[in-house]
């Protein structure tokens, strides 16, 4: 009898294990909390998710380097179990770099389609503010867990702010209330928060880490959510997709490792990573998921950020005086690159600014003046002022004048200078002045948008002519330093009389007034051509094109 009831006794606390060593990712509980608390998010991810289908879409666009993601991990710690190794992270890190980059031990061919992301990670080597860092931070707390509803997330209630969420992938590591193992926020959401959180007893390999989850699959999974990945099943039946083209559909999470599971009529992939499988049984992302990420860092994608990223610079690569514009915080500056009044860094600085600047305006164009300094050039900078400002375009020149021409009505633009001093660093901005003209618009070129017409083999498209509503701006320095300027990149998009697409051509933010388009090879006949913004919203009619 007390064999029979020891052996029930084990039987239950095998059930409770079976039950319990459930993968339980909190990423879509907490997203609805992010969209309740914030109205905006859902245009967000509509913007996002075109990008992304423009990106996939069109294999032209896509970026085919290595992209290095910074990392900063924030361990927030009450005990000292909590309060985990910098060997334990390292681990982590490396198993991101295996699973994202197909180099894990467990790779397999059971599915053709796995791919290497081209997304690798590294803890950060620069703080914020340009010091060295180890890309670890760790606090005590007085709180003995967290939520899934960010509370990690800020310092005010008892964990650790980000760092500047498009700069730095920020992984915060906690002890998680209840069975949660972690969660990720998807991109789109707002920035305070952007990141991951991994309950501590799954992060890292082996050593303190739980079975089945002790292979550093947790952190893989949401770290795939906050590259904009859902998980492989849908979170719905067969008939909600996880926008993933080469994943097989799905109704529901696995557990444990069915490696012969069937469901809505075809074979599972439970060794995808986004799935709910053990951390023994996942070894994959497909070529569709890693093109879903990369979209992320192509041009106009949300977090491209990254590539500007102050996290990974080299000792070498960072200026050893401190500048106004040298990427980094430093002196006074709180805010952005010299958003500070910039006393430390602006005494540095070997040469004044321009003295004065002011514009006067023609019909036909608008000039940009300023005094002369000793200095060996100026540089002269634009842009349009719109809910998401435009970057920046800037001219070098040695006069002390550049013209604007393609101002539209009712559009505001703001322009500035700084002077190139004979150390080759630059001065300090003057001020800005605002360009703002409420009639009379006015075109720097009276070539039609798209010409030749009829043309044959290629063609030339001319945005200074088409009726758009954010388009370019000829910024002409003298001396052939003439630009036509973007305030945001675009791209062509051809397509045939029966709407299918045959060419698409990215225009650069910069390059001379009309781009060439070559069509080649292209059946005679009549064909349309759109002008798209990076998110595919149309800046202008569509142009009736004939080729022959
Ligand atoms: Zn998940």
């Amino acid at each position: 009898m007390i064999n029979r009831t020891l052996a029930i006794f084990l039987f239950l606390i095998l059930c409770v294990q079976a039950i319990t060593a459930q993968r339980n990712c909190a990423t879509l509980d907490h997203w609805e909390y992010v969209v309740k608390k914030h109205s905006s998010t859902a245009q967000s991810r509509a913007l996002i998710e075109r990008h992304t289908q423009l990106y996939t879409q069109n294999p032209e666009l896509r970026n085919e380097n290595n992209i290095v993601i910074p990392v900063v991990i924030n361990v927030v710690y009450q005990h000292a179990n909590e309060n985990i190794s910098d060997e334990q992270i390292l681990e982590q890190i490396r198993v991101l770099n295996e699973d994202f980059g197909r180099l894990n031990p467990d790779a397999d061919g059971a599915w053709p389609q796995a791919a290497n992301t081209d997304l690798q990670f590294q803890l950060a080597n620069r703080a914020p503010d340009g010091t060295p860092t180890t890309g670890i931070r760790r606090r005590y707390t007085s709180y003995s867990n967290f939520s899934t509803y960010d509370d990690v997330k800020f310092a005010k209630s008892g964990g650790i702010d980000a760092w500047p969420t498009e700069h730095y992938l920020n992984i915060w590591v906690c002890n998680l209330e209840g069975d949660i193992m972690g969660y990720g926020q998807l991109p789109g959401g707002p920035a305070a928060t952007d990141g991951v959180v991994i309950d501590f007893q799954f992060f890292g390999r082996y050593g303190h880490t739980q079975a089945p989850f002790d292979r550093g699959r947790t952190a893989t999974h949401e770290v795939g959510h906050w590259l904009n990945l859902f998980h492989i099943w849908g979170d719905g039946d067969c008939t909600i997709d996880d926008m993933v083209a080469d994943t097989p559909d799905s109704d529901e999470a696995n557990h444990g490792c069915p490696k012969d599971a069937y469901s809505c009529g075809g074979k599972l992939m439970v060794q995808n990573f986004m799935d709910y499988t053990d951390d023994a049984c996942m070894n994959l992302f497909t070529q569709g998921q890693a093109r879903r990420m990369q979209a992320l860092f192509a041009t106009g994608g949300f977090r491209s950020g990254f590539l500007r990223s102050p996290g990974l610079m080299e000792l070498a690569q960072m200026p050893d005086v401190n500048t106004c514009n040298d990427g980094r915080q430093n002196g006074d500056e709180t805010g952005v690159d010299c958003g500070g009044s910039c006393e430390p860094c602006a005494s540095k600085i070997s040469c004044p600014a321009p003295a004065s600047i002011n514009q006067s305006n023609s019909t036909t164009k608008v000039t940009l003046r300023w005094e002369a300094v000793s200095a060996s050039g100026y540089l002269a900078e634009i842009r349009q002022l719109k809910p998401n400002l435009s970057k920046w375009a800037s001219v070098v020149t040695n006069s002390t004048s550049a013209s604007v021409s393609g101002i539209r009505i009712g559009r505001t633009y703001e322009w500035r200078v700084r002077a190139i001093c004979q150390e080759g660093d630059t001065s300090d901005v003057t001020g800005s002045v605002f360009i703002t003209r409420n009639n009379g618009r006015i075109l720097y070129d009276d070539q039609p948008a798209v010409y030749p017409n009829p043309s044959r083999g290629t063609f030339y498209f001319n945005p200074g002519s088409a009726e758009a509503p954010d388009g370019p701006l000829l910024f002409d320095a003298g001396g052939g330093d003439s630009k036509t300027i973007h305030s945001t990149t675009s791209f062509l998009l051809v397509k045939n009389i029966q709407g299918q697409l045959v060419k698409t051509h990215p225009l650069n933010e910069t390059a001379q007034a009309g781009f060439q388009v070559d069509v080649p090879g292209l059946v005679a006949g009549m064909y349309f051509v759109h002008w798209i913004d990076a998110e595919g919203q149309p800046l202008s009619q569509a142009y009736k094109l004939i080729l022959y």
